[in-house]
């Protein structure tokens, strides 16, 4: 009796298996067995387990020798449950074939019903029902629904001989067909079937159940099933089940229906049992559209306007009982339900369950309310949310009913909406919005001197790039809506306007623009502005208890930084100095310090640029208050300040006094085959000290600034691209000196740290000796990534995608970090740091730290703290807190 079990009874005092079974059994199969335990109406079967499955490809598609013996004991325990016998014309038994995956998969086989009938059970059934028109209803369906799903046949043809029969006898609804004209119709159904096929419809009940069951198991590997298991990270393994089960008869007249509910409103939350439902009907009518489902409730059938009865109304015995299930089944699984039922003469039966899919918004309410209610903890409230879906609740959008006139398409490239004036250009966006111009840049594409024009602007659309160019990445980092990749998109800089699908719109009309959809919409659309409190506030506050990380923000101005702190920073991991650099009344001084010659005529260009500087640090650091700002000096090459074209140079030498052919000079010169890996970083520092003294003086004098006014910033300045304890140790003693000097002079002193970026293997790997010097490390896991992978992040787009595909990479290594590779660096890194110093305060930066799946890794290698653009830091605190309390259990 060593056989292994392949089949599972369910129902009718049989209780096989429950809910813990659900990687054998399926969802839906696990979920049948339970509520039978329950003792909730469920029609009895049996499930053949996802090892059945997992066999059948093992084996070249054969079925493991024992399955058809089991079966067959299966079938014999169902007829004596019921009291029917399968193809018996006298009392015949009917089941339902359903696949059923461990995850609901859509792409799978659909459901076969009335399974069983052919010409002489039919009878039977007419005869015992005494409806013989229900029997020839039940019979035309499941010739329709076999062939459709197992023999594959186009389902055109039946629709054809439907209505041509309708037309003939001059009917409109399928109600009005008798019991006659069902027999005609499929007596023609059945010698269709047989003229496409080259063989008889299948009358032997064991045949056609065999023929639905291999059906199920093969459509695991059909195109849509692959397809979607790839795109929701569902392993092959998992397999389908089976289930087969006693049919039930929603389609026995006026007493009888079939229907869906929600215990509760799957788009809004609201504790409020939903559902649609439909008299004298079967299966999938309810959401086939072929005629219209009628409200559950009286009060939503009220509500909606409906005509007729609600089930409430209608069959309120039903109701009640269902009103008693549902609530049975929330209580038992805690949480919200997706039910199918059907009503069968009366009485109701239960024939699916599961957690149902909700919108963001619900989902939030929901776990508040149920945590509320005592259903659920605190904790396993915060677990409910998807902290990516967040990401939906934290941007204003356009009000739902708005009618949208769309001009052109493009990517969703960073979420939320907002209204503006078109503009081309980055120094108009600019110097609108300094008048309190609502503005939206439009352009081919952006690159780094767009910066300033892109702050500016309340969206960007560009007409080229992807989801990882230029303009998608800043904008994400912003938090401005972005729509990338427009490509119908036409800009005339000389007309001043852009065309798109035939429509011409002009710099200064207005337009909204919908990063979530990749929508650019004419006019100014009704919008909706984020909740921060309510339930969003709840869930956070939970959150923040059950986290250990720290979270922070990327910010580089006052008005982010503000952001930040509302969104609930606890300090600035990344404050990117360079693009303090690219205003235009800097940038001269930039430009003039990167092609002086001489080290005076360097240190006079730095000193107009001080005051700048720190102006800017004493804004950020009064708006961080009492929170650490991680300041990451100078890091990019400096050909990215200058012009590069002979026209450039031209127009940059007459705005600034420069001389053209030294700028153009200057920018060929320092032009880098590989920019990347090139003089940037602190190696610009370690050539050029005065770059970073002028910035540590800067910091300085703003922090003295800011304490004086009784304040008590936090600098912690940040080296980037070291590679060696030297270069640090070099560094660091310059910064040390200055602070020193700035503390004697101003008399008094402020704590501060220097740390080190870790974005290069090397520093990974010499992380011990750094550490000897740094007092904090920062992952920059961008480039990290980069340099450990080799690939350029710019570039990689070409093949990344395929590499995705083809599995060689899990997913995109530069939205979820690579916790094999790179983050074995991290890993590595970490520990030798903090072996040599002790409590070494650990981070990263990037934009890994606001996705979920790298926040879960980085609590893992027991990082203190994540730090992510200002609107992803609610979904960073929340996936600190899941990361967390996912550690614990
Ligand atoms: P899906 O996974 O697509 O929802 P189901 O297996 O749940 O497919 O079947 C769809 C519908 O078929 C069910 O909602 C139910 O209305 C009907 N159905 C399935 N099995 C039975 C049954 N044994 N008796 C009556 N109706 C059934
Ligand atoms: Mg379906
Ligand atoms: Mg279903």
């Amino acid at each position: 009796m060593s056989a292994k079990q392949w089949v599972y009874g369910f129902g009718g005092g049989e209780s096989g298996g429950d809910a813990s079974l659900k990687s054998l059994l399926g969802g839906k199969g696990a979920n049948l067995a339970e509520m039978a335990r329950l003792d909730l109406p469920v029609p009895p079967g049996f499930t053949l387990t996802t090892e059945v499955c997992n066999a059948f490809y093992a084996n070249n598609r054969a079925y493991p020798p024992e399955l058809s013996g089991q079966v067959d004991a299966a079938l014999a325990a169902l007829e004596k449950k019921t009291g029917k016998a399968f193809g018996n014309p006298a009392n015949p038994l009917l089941v339902s074939v359903r696949s059923g995956a461990r995850a609901s998969m859509p792409g799978m086989m659909d459901t076969v019903l009335n399974l069983g009938l052919n010409d002489e059970t039919v009878e039977g059934l007419a005869k015992l029902s005494g409806d013989a028109r229900f029997a020839y209803d039940s019979y035309r369906r499941f010739i329709q629904m076999y062939s459709d799903v197992v023999l594959e046949l186009e389902h055109g043809v039946f629709e054809e001989i439907l209505g041509s029969h309708k037309d003939t006898n001059d009917y409109r609804a399928d109600t009005e067909l008798t019991a006659d004209d069902w027999k005609i119709v499929v007596a023609e159904y059945k010698r269709a079937v047989e003229r496409e096929l080259g063989k008889p419809f299948p009358n032997d009940p064991k045949e056609q159940l065999w023929g639905a069951v291999g059906a199920v198991f093969s459509s695991w590997m059909n195109d849509r099933a692959i397809f979607y298991r790839k795109h929701n990270n569902i392993p092959e393994s998992w397999g389908t089940a089976v289930n087969v089960q006693a049919m039930v008869f929603g389609n026995m007249g006026e007493t009888s229906a079939t229907g869906v509910a929600f215990t509760r409103d799957p788009s809004t939350g609201d504790k409020k049992f939903y559902g649609e439902f439909l008299i004298n009907a079967q299966g999938e009518d309810v959401v086939a559209g072929i005629r219209t489902p009628k409200a559950l409730t009286k009060a939503s059938r009220l509500e909606m306007k409906e005509p007729g009865e609600s089930l409430e109304e209608a069959m309120p015995e039903v109701y009640a009982e269902l009103v008693r299930v549902y609530q049975k089944l929330e209580a038992h699984y805690r949480d919200m339900q997706d039910l199918e039922f059907t009503v069968e003469r009366g009485k109701l039966y239960m024939l699916q369950t599961r957690n149902g899919k909700r919108t963001a918004k619900a989902a939030l309410k929901i776990a508040v309310d149920m945590a509320a209610e005592g259903l659920i903890t605190q904790d396993e409230a915060v677990l409910r949310v998807d902290a990516a879906a967040l990401d939906q609740l934290l941007h204003p959008t356009i009000a739902a009913g708005y009618k949208r006139d769309i001009i052109c398409k493009g990517l969703p490239a960073s979420p939320g909406a907002a209204v503006g004036k078109v503009v081309f250009d980055a120094d108009e966006a600019e110097k609108l919005a300094a008048d309190g111009v609502d503005v939206i840049l439009v352009r081919d594409e952006t690159s780094p001197e767009d910066i300033h024009g892109m702050h500016a602007s309340k969206a960007i659309v560009t007409a080229r790039g992807g989801m990882t160019s230029h303009a998608a990445v800043v904008a994400r980092g912003m938090g401005r809506p972005c729509v990338s990749g427009a490509g119908d998109v036409r800009i005339d800089m000389k007309l001043g306007e852009f065309r798109a699908l035939g429509r011409v719109i002009k710099k200064g009309d207005v337009i909204t623009v919908d990063g979530s959809s990749g929508e650019v919409l004419l006019g100014a659309a009704e919008m909706v502005q984020p909740e921060l409190t309510g339930d969003f506030g709840t869930l956070m506050g939970w959150a923040d208890k059950a986290r250990r990380m720290k979270v922070r923000a990327n910010a580089e101005t006052p008005a982010d930084a503000a952001t930040a702190v509302k969104y609930g920073a606890e300090g600035i991991g990344l404050c990117r100095t360079e693009h303090m650099f690219f205003d235009a009344e800097r940038i001269a001084a930039v430009r003039e310090m990167i092609l002086a010659e001489k080290q005076s005529a360097r240190v006079a260009a730095l000193d107009k640029l001080f005051p700048h500087q720190r102006a800017d640090f004493v804004a950020i650091f009064e708006a961080m208050g009492a929170r650490p700002v991680t300041i990451r000096y100078l890091d990019p090459p400096l050909h990215e300040f200058l012009p590069h074209t002979e026209e450039d140079c031209a127009d940059v030498a007459k705005a600034t006094g420069l001389d053209a052919k030294a700028l153009l000079a200057r920018s060929k010169d320092l032009a880098e085959s590989n920019p990347m890996l090139g003089f940037r970083g602190c190696r610009l520092a370690i050539v050029f000290p005065e770059i970073y003294d002028m910035q540590s003086r800067a910091v300085f004098e703003a922090a003295c600034d800011v304490a004086e006014q009784g304040a008590a910033p936090i600098p912690e300045i940040m080296i980037p691209f070291v590679i060696a304890k030297k270069e640090f140790e070099l560094l660091k003693a310059r910064v040390d000196a200055i602070a020193e000097e700035v503390f004697a002079k101003r008399g008094r002193r402020v704590e501060y740290l220097v740390g080190t970026m870790i974005e290069l293997p090397r520093a990974a790997l010499k992380a011990g000796e750094i550490a000897e010097a740094a007092e904090f490390f920062s992952f920059g896991t961008n480039d990290l990534t980069q340099t450990t992978m080799g690939l350029s992040r710019d570039d990689a787009g070409k093949f990344l995608g395929t590499y995705v595909d083809r599995g060689v990479l899990a997913t995109d290594p530069f939205v979820t970090v690579d916790a094999d590779g790179v983050g074995e660096l991290v890993g590595l890194a970490c520990e030798r740091g903090r072996a040599v110093r002790q409590g070494l305060k650990l981070g990263v930066c990037g934009e890994h730290g606001g996705d979920p799946a790298s926040v879960a890794f980085f609590e893992r290698a027991g990082l203190d703290y994540v730090s992510c653009s200002p609107y992803r830091v609610p979904i960073a605190r929340l996936a600190a807190a899941q990361a967390a309390l996912g550690g614990k259990r």
